[in-house]
């Protein structure tokens, strides 16, 4: 039995060049920001986790950071890497971890949301890398082999107005897309401009590219209602946090008011958050970010949930080169997961931190079959982009 001798946290920044700078009801993106988990083992292996604390590019990860080396650390020293489940049980309850165990039951601690599970998130990401290297396998086949050698990827991005949207569209088909999506809502000035803007990108891109739309949750029900009636003939493949997600409800009315799918969840965290989604009869897609929900762990809860629901599952994956491997070999594995987010704002996190490259195959993306994540951060890049974050508290 191995034992886990160091837990560290990264607060990476990479600044944004000005130019490749966008903005969205979020503000404008400067830097894209993630926390970088790093686990360490007595016979020398290190496990890579990705933890957020923001849905999009920016956010302060010190109190994350803080989380992880102050709270979780001191539970994680001398423990055995393997129990994965044990350990996100333990993190998840605190004292109480072993009521939970003895009944059945979760016994949280109150921190069972927010910043917390984020934490809880990157550190679970990290144990699958290492038993996956422990083993010499993929985490995909500790998660019962793959039911796919690829997975299509979606091209994410889309802030362009009217006159430049369709160019933008081109531009990704011919880069090899199948799929894209884009920013609508209160991005835009009005919902005449965002079904414009829709109407102009189903014509650029002919019929054969799956479309959606991302409101980020800013809508009010009408204006959603009204936005799917004004797009119905742009075959949508999905519509994405129309209303603000505190309302739940309101999505439901939506989806009841049209035949676009709806897909929420990507702030969301936990399997009991999915569940409720889900019972409501609220979504179509449910979009967990591993680094936010829950870790690989919570994500598989929440992927056999959906199904029960006859509900796809696609990751939301704006972060780093780690998240981005992690929903790989969640995908790899995962039936309802048929397609993922491929961030395409400017993202040095994704394309510059680590060696290994994500190659697009006729709109797809091959799923590594290399041990663990299949990921190796560059300690040059990590060190030169780490934030001092104990001064920061
Ligand atoms: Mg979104």
């Amino acid at each position: 039995m191995s034992s886990i001798t160091d837990v560290r946290a990264h607060w990476l920044h990479t600044p944004i060049p000005r130019d490749r700078q966008h903005t969205s009801d979020f503000g404008r993106m400067e830097s894209f920001n993630s926390g970088l988990i790093v686990l360490t083992t007595d016979d020398g292996r290190i496990g890579y986790g990705e933890a957020k604390v923001h849905v999009g590019s920016a956010g302060d990860y010190a109190g994350l950071c803080a989380q992880v080396e102050h709270e979780f650390r001191p539970l994680l020293l001398g423990q055995d890497p393997e129990r994965i489940a044990g350990l996100w049980q333990d993190l998840y309850c605190g004292s109480r971890a072993h009521h939970a165990r003895e009944h059945g039951r979760s016994f949280p601690v109150v921190g069972r949301r927010g910043i917390t599970l984020s934490a809880l998130s990157g550190v679970d990401i990290a144990l699958w890398d290492l038993k996956g290297k422990a083993l010499g396998v993929p985490v995909y086949q500790l998660f019962g082999g793959r039911c796919r050698d690829r997975i299509l990827a979606y091209a994410s991005g889309g802030w362009s107005g009217p006159d430049q949207i369709g160019e933008e569209g081109k531009r990704f088909v011919a880069m090899g897309y199948r799929a894209f999506k884009i920013r609508a809502g209160l991005n835009d000035p009005s919902i005449d401009v965002s079904a414009e803007r829709v109407r102009v990108l189903r014509a650029a891109v002919g019929p054969d590219v799956k479309l959606m739309i991302d409101a980020h949750g800013t809508l009010s029900v009408a204006e959603a209602k009204r936005l799917c009636r004004k797009v119905e003939e742009c075959d949508l493949a999905w519509f994405e946090e129309p209303t603000p997600v505190d309302y739940p409800e309101a999505m439901r009315e939506v989806r009841q008011s049209t035949d676009i799918p709806i897909a929420a969840g990507e702030s969301e965290q936990t399997r009991y958050a999915f569940r409720d989604l889900l019972a409501l009869g609220a979504v179509d897609v449910v979009q967990p970010d591993l680094a936010i929900s829950g870790g690989l762990s919570e994500a598989r809860h929440i992927a056999s949930l959906a199904s029960a629901y006859q509900v796809q599952l696609a990751p939301h994956l704006w972060g780093g080169a780690v998240l981005f491997a992690a929903g790989m070999q969640l995908a790899a594995a995962t039936p309802n997961v048929v397609i993922m987010e491929h961030c395409h704002g400017h993202n040095p996190l994704l394309h510059d931190m680590v060696p290994e490259r994500f190659e697009l195959v006729d709109g797809c993306l091959e799923i590594p079959d290399r041990p663990g994540l299949g990921v190796t951060p560059d300690p040059d890049f990590v060190k030169e982009y780490s934030r001092p974050w104990r001064t920061a508290l």
